[in-house]
């Protein structure tokens, strides 16, 4: 076996690499289309990318809406190569991150990522070279800012951008709040000079303005995308008889590739199987399968191999399939944000595709079950937080700054609790700052070696274990004197084994007292943030509760609208949800091909009618707004014609005749 000796040790980040060949006193580009054409090979920009661009470049902080595959990526990625220093992106997906810096590598594209995969000599050496001006563009995680050891690193950069990707994660109003990303508050207050770049694919011009609020933001430009897209046509389809009868049916009217979006893993599995047993050829894909499994799914699904994948949520998230021509909704989705993303995935080329949610009026009552769940009563909260003290055996008064280990479903059991409402009550709890449940606090693999180098030359074991102690050996240092966490992903990738083969090469070398090693564990567990107090003595706040309940309120409303009024062109309300009010019926929906749809004019006669009958011949906008509340953008229009043609005057908050 090859040893390496350590003097001659070549370091390396990860497998195959160290090689950004980005020498020092990288190529300058004076113009946005150079970086283009040299790295990417495109000819010219998409909608908004320059404007964006323009607008970094100037220094200006920027907001870009730009919907799921509009090419938001490009609008850094390209002017990184043009400041001078570093560009930090800020991302919430580590696979992704992984990803999209191969990807770029593979260009020789100066760019990197840093990960809690990653050992603490990776980290630094990756440190020094961005400090050298090696690297471009660096990905990390919201949850980076919060560590000491980074926050000094940086302030050995040149920054030149901060750029905060999925934005509307920074929104407590958003419908992907991510607690981590408030931090991101400290870019400006750190660096008030360095400009921040915040992109996200979907936002109401609420979350917008929180975004703009929540970075500090100073005189930003906002571009934004309209969400409209001609391609698809939208429907929903009020099943009379069974869901799964009327899937069988779309599916053999509907050709092409196709993602059926479901709610549970289990039911993946059962539609997959119904379909498969329909003689379709679908497989499914959850984010609990086996890697390799999945994997293999989505690469059978991807190559065309299998026309039909049946997903939970967790698919979709950066894959570019272009020629999906059918997006089901078998459950419903939990907010327009979400069912928009997901539906956008048909018909990336541009070609005519479908998108349909199948609905029966039973699952109208879900909408109100989710809100309970999410929120449940706070007495339940309080004996929730009582249960946890008992089971992990916390006295009064005490606790503060402790991690205990942690069964969610065992306490469950134990205390006849219902599951998911004790998940809200925990996550209410940890942003009320009692106590933070940390589902999966993921440790990686760590080995340390007790067998002394030289006796290991002599080793002869099985070529698989020779290549994994190689493996370890050539990437790892210090490993002879401290345990050392290794990147398992990455390591079982390289030599192609799952990763309990790995378990089990590492157990048997422990046997043979090469090494110790502990497993990679995904251990849950509670922290605690507060010392213990009476549960009826507890404080949620306002903003904690009440604010959050309505907000989650306010989005649920719109999407049981969106399924079960079908009075309004589906695609115009959706715009006007994410506050796009001026735009027309999409003549292709289910409610515009029906010809259900009340008409301008119709709305006009009877607006008419309204004024002509008040007293005053006045009516309040805010009794408009309620009486015409499905029609409010067309109303918008109605309105502004009428004043435009002088049948009807505004005055302050009175619409007069
Ligand atoms: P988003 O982050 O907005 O979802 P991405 O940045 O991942 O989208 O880009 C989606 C796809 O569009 C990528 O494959 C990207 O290479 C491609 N793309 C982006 N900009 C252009 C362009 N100007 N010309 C051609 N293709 C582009
Ligand atoms: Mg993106």
């Amino acid at each position: 076996m090859n040893v390496p000796d350590p003097d001659t040790f070549n370091f390396s980040l990860d497998d195959d690499e160290d090689d950004w060949r980005q020498p020092a006193g990288a190529p300058v580009y004076d113009t946005p289309a150079a970086v283009l054409s040299t790295y990417w090979g495109y000819s010219s920009f998409r909608p908004l990318q320059r404007d964006i661009i323009d607008s970094i470049l100037e220094g200006r902080d920027t907001i870009g809406l730009i919907p799921t595959g509009g090419g938001k990526s490009i609008t850094f990625q390209v002017p990184a190569m043009m400041l001078p220093g570093v560009t930090i992106v800020i991302t919430p997906l580590v696979s992704l991150m992984k990803d999209q810096v191969d990807r770029l590598r593979a260009a020789d594209y100066p760019a990197a990522c840093m990960h809690m995969g990653m050992t603490r000599s990776q980290n630094d050496y990756l440190t020094q070279r961005i400090a050298g001006g090696a690297v471009k563009l660096l990905y990390i995680a919201p949850e980076r800012l919060l560590a000491e050891s980074f926050v000094g690193a940086m302030r050995r950069w040149r920054i030149s951008l901060f750029v905060v990707d999925e934005a509307h994660c920074i929104s407590q109003w958003g419908y992907d709040f991510r607690p981590s990303y408030l931090k991101l508050g400290m870019l400006r207050e750190t660096y008030p000079d360095v400009p921040i770049l915040a992109l996200t694919a979907s936002a109401t011009p609420e979350v917008v303005n929180d975004i703009a609020d929540k970075l500090a933001m100073r005189a930003e430009r906002r571009f934004a995308i309209s969400f409209r897209r001609n391609n698809i046509s939208f429907g929903v389809c009020h099943c009379t008889d069974s869901k799964a009868g009327e899937l069988v049916r779309l599916l053999a009217a509907t050709p092409g590739t196709t993602i059926i979006y479901v709610r549970s893993r289990r039911r993946t599995r059962e539609l997959a199987a119904m379909l498969a047993a329909e003689g379709f050829s679908a497989l499914p894909y959850h984010a609990g399968m086996e890697i390799r499994d999945k994997n293999a799914n989505q690469k059978a699904w991807m190559s065309g191999k299998v026309r039909i994948i049946v997903a939970t949520t967790a698919f979709g998230m950066g894959i570019d399939k272009a020629d999906v021509r059918l997006v089901v909704h078998y459950d419903m989705p939990g907010t327009l944000e979400e069912y928009y993303q997901e539906a956008g995935r048909a018909g990336r080329d541009g070609l005519p595709a479908r998108a349909v949610l199948l609905a029966t009026p039973r699952d109208r009552s879900i909408f109100g079950r989710r809100l309970a769940d999410a929120f449940p009563q706070k007495e339940f909260i309080a004996r929730v937080y009582n249960e946890v003290c008992r089971f992990l055996d916390i006295s009064m008064g005490e606790g503060y700054g402790r991690l205990f280990e942690f069964r969610v479903e065992r306490m469950c059991t134990e205390y006849n609790l219902p599951p998911v409402r004790t998940m809200s009550a925990l996550a209410i709890l940890g942003r009320a700052g009692y106590m933070e449940y940390i589902s999966e606090m993921a440790t990686p693999t760590r080995i340390i070696f007790i067998m002394p180098r030289n006796k290991l030359y002599g080793l002869r074991i099985s070529e698989a274990h020779d290549e994994l102690l190689d493996y370890i050996l050539r990437h790892y240092t210090g490993i002879f004197i401290d345990y050392v966490g290794i990147d398992d992903d990455r390591l079982c990738a390289a030599l192609r084994i799952t990763a309990e083969e790995l378990y089990q090469m590492l157990l048997a070398l422990q046997r043979m007292d090469v090494l110790r090693f502990i497993p990679r564990n995904r251990t849950p567990y509670i922290s605690m943030l507060a010392n213990r107090v009476e549960g009826n003595r507890l404080v949620i706040p306002r903003s904690v509760y009440e604010d959050r309940r309505l907000a989650m309120e306010r989005r649920l409303k719109a999407m049981e609208n969106f399924i079960f009024e079908d009075t309004t062109c589906r695609v115009r309300r959706m715009l006007a949800y994410f506050g796009e009010t001026a735009t027309e019926n999409c003549g292709k929906c289910d409610v515009c091909a029906a010809g259900n749809l009340r008409s301008d004019s119709d709305l006009r006669d009877e607006l008419t009618a309204m004024l002509t009958s008040a007293p005053d011949g006045k009516i309040s906008f805010a009794e408009l707004r309620r009486h015409f509340a499905e029609y409010l953008p067309q109303l918008v229009e109605i309105v502004r014609d009428m004043v435009d043609d002088g049948t009807a005057e505004v005055d302050g908050i009175w619409l007069k005749a």
